[in-house]
């Protein structure tokens, strides 16, 4: 007896696929409900993959070619024509596959959601710069900052904007007034010579004699009151003239009495800082990267982990895999002397190490030689071949000194946002990241900069934690995910699309999860399905079959005796189909 599947009505509602014959189909007619989650089940080989994706998404993709223009289409792959009658009501098709597709090595968890993207973005707008050498926040003025200043002294307050006058390039005072002259100013004034303004036009001409002592170019003078839009103008033109005219130092004297210098430029401790930007943020941009391991994280070196293979020992048990035998041994010996003298506990293992005690065994000190010093002996005779072997021996990609990993150049890493460097961020797991930001307080300016950034930010963290994946870094390297991990990153970028009538396939996207994550991806694939497409996913778990909205199910066996739709319906329907063996297993009348 053939069976006869339960189908919807032709109609617009449903994608309707006539006489389907890839592989081992037999000329199979089935309609897909469209705007549904829909279950394609089946015992192996019974034709699941060559109804979804060598027939259904073959031939949405080729649709989607042929609306292309002729010019574009030559980029896409060539799409052979599968072997059907027709499928009326196709939309485009994508297909979210497990196997990872090739990627830059450099491609990360954090890149892949876009999170990272608007974590440069945040960095670059509200990031603070602090100096590693006092720790103090780097600032620079701006014109408005000074003018900000002067409005909030008092009124009847004096003040003279003014730059320090520097004799450049060899020139002698006369020469340098010549040219300031030239340039359109005509005052300078001593604080030398009893705080005093003189023309410079009476210097040159030898009326007056002025010290070069304590003297500077004097841009403007003006007393503070209520000012109108053309005082703030002026004033604005002023400091901008006083800091091109000094490259970057505009000073400020209030009542002939104190000084207030205000700089524009980034600099503090006598360092020169990048002002934060979204590429210095990129370990994928030349501008961001760490110099040294150009934004891999990684350089050739020695490997920690081959040198102490075991932390678990102790530096007297032999921790130090390349201090053995009779001649290396003899490093061991004297660090185990020399160490002692610095409380070095040489019976502790390796792993219980403090941070400085770590170090020590590394880089050793004046008197203590460390592993570091082993190994520069080690290249410095490399003329001999049994050295050439020990460093071979003990080489590998290990973590890159400069950056520590963090593929970033060391100025990006001064940039905080409440105390936490980018770095930081990215190697917390997805879901105490997601907590950091819900605690993040922000002053009213930086919200309302940030607000946008933010709200982007959090819907897809959220999304990542929807889909179980809460417990990755952002720093994950992509090629290092399993393929069920892969493809639900695919899809929180999906869900972020708000793309709509369009056909998804999923592969067997629940195996490797464990129930309460499978619950997840159900609550995203129906989230997709809400926003308008159609959902078709290839499965055998049955919580994802009950919380279907149609189930197709293939069979009745594998290969030749298999490649017919057996069964179709929803969840109640199936059960109670007797041609379906999934049916039947599902409602408990035969087991495995
Ligand atoms: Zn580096």
């Amino acid at each position: 007896m053939v069976a006869i599947p339960t189908q919807p009505e032709v109609s617009d509602e449903v994608i309707f696929i006539k006489g389907a014959r890839m592989h081992n189909l037999k000329n199979v007619d089935v309609a897909i409900p469209r705007n549904k989650l829909v279950v394609v089940t089946g015992v192996s080989g019974s034709g699941k993959s060559s109804l979804t994706m060598d027939t259904l998404f073959a031939e949405g993709q080729r649709r989607y070619a042929e609306s292309l223009s002729a010019y574009a289409r030559q980029f896409l792959m060539r799409m052979d024509k599968p072997d059907v009658d027709y499928i009326r009501g196709i939309c485009p098709a994508i297909a979210i596959e497990q196997k990872v597709t090739t990627r830059t090595p450099r491609s990360t968890v954090g890149s892949m959601t876009e999170i990272y993207e608007y974590l440069r973005l945040l960095y670059a707008r509200i990031g603070r710069t602090f100096s590693p050498v006092s720790g103090k926040e780097v600032k620079k003025d701006s014109v408005s900052d000074v003018v900000d200043y002067i409005q909030s002294l008092a009124h009847g307050t004096k003040v003279q904007i003014m730059v320090q006058l520097v004799t450049r390039y060899g020139r002698g005072l006369t020469e340098e007034l010549d040219i300031l002259m030239h340039k359109g100013f005509t005052r300078v004034y001593s604080r030398a010579e009893g705080n005093k303004a003189f023309r410079i036009e009476d210097i040159l001409s030898g009326e007056t004699l002025v010290g070069e002592k304590e003297l500077y170019i004097l841009i403007d003078r003006i007393v503070v009151k209520d000012f109108d839009e053309d005082d703030i103008h002026r004033l604005a033109d002023s400091i901008q003239t006083g800091f091109y005219e000094s490259e970057g130092e505009c000073i400020l004297e209030t009542n002939s009495l104190e000084l207030h210098t205000f700089n524009n430029r980034f600099e503090a401790d006598g360092m020169v800082f990048e002002e934060p930007s979204p590429n210095l943020f990129s370990f994928n941009n030349p501008y961001g990267a760490c110099p040294q391991c150009e934004g891999f994280g990684q350089v050739l070196g020695i490997d920690d982990d081959l040198v102490i293979p075991d932390k678990r020992l102790s530096v007297y048990e032999g921790a130090i895999a390349c201090w053995k035998g009779e001649k290396m041994g003899e490093w061991q010996k004297a660090f185990i002397r020399n160490a002692a003298k610095f409380d070095f506990p040489v019976h502790k293992p390796v792993a219980a190490l403090s941070e400085s005690e770590y170090d020590l065994l590394w880089n050793g000190n004046s008197k203590v030689s460390g592993i570091r010093d082993f190994f520069d002996m080690v290249s410095q005779n490399l003329y001999k071949i049994q050295y050439r072997i020990m460093q071979a021996r003990y080489r590998g990609k290990t973590s890159c000194p400069t950056c520590k990993g963090t593929r970033l150049r060391p100025e990006a890493l001064y940039v905080k946002v409440a105390n936490a460097t980018i770095a930081n961020l990215l190697s917390l797991p997805a879901s105490d990241l997601y907590e950091w930001f819900e605690h993040l307080e922000l002053s009213a300016h930086e919200q309302a900069v940030a607000k946008r950034i933010l709200l982007e930010i959090d819907q897809r963290m959220k999304t990542l934690l929807e889909v179980g994946l809460g417990y990755l870094t952002l720093n994950r390297l992509a090629n290092t995910l399993s393929g069920g991990e892969s493809q639900r990153i695919q899809l929180t970028k999906f869900l972020g699309s708000n793309l709509t009538d369009s056909l998804y396939i999923l592969d067997e996207p629940s195996i490797g999860l464990h129930s309460r994550d499978t619950e997840r991806l159900i609550g995203v694939l129906k989230s997709l399905r809400d926003l308008g497409n159609t959902v078709v996913v290839v499965e055998h778990d049955e919580m994802m079959m009950r919380e279907a909205d149609y189930i197709i199910d293939m069979g009745p066996l594998a290969s030749h005796l298999g490649g017919e739709v057996v069964a179709a319906g929803n969840y109640e329907e199936i059960i109670g189909n007797k041609m379906s063996l999934t049916g039947q297993y599902l409602s408990g009348a035969l087991s495995i």
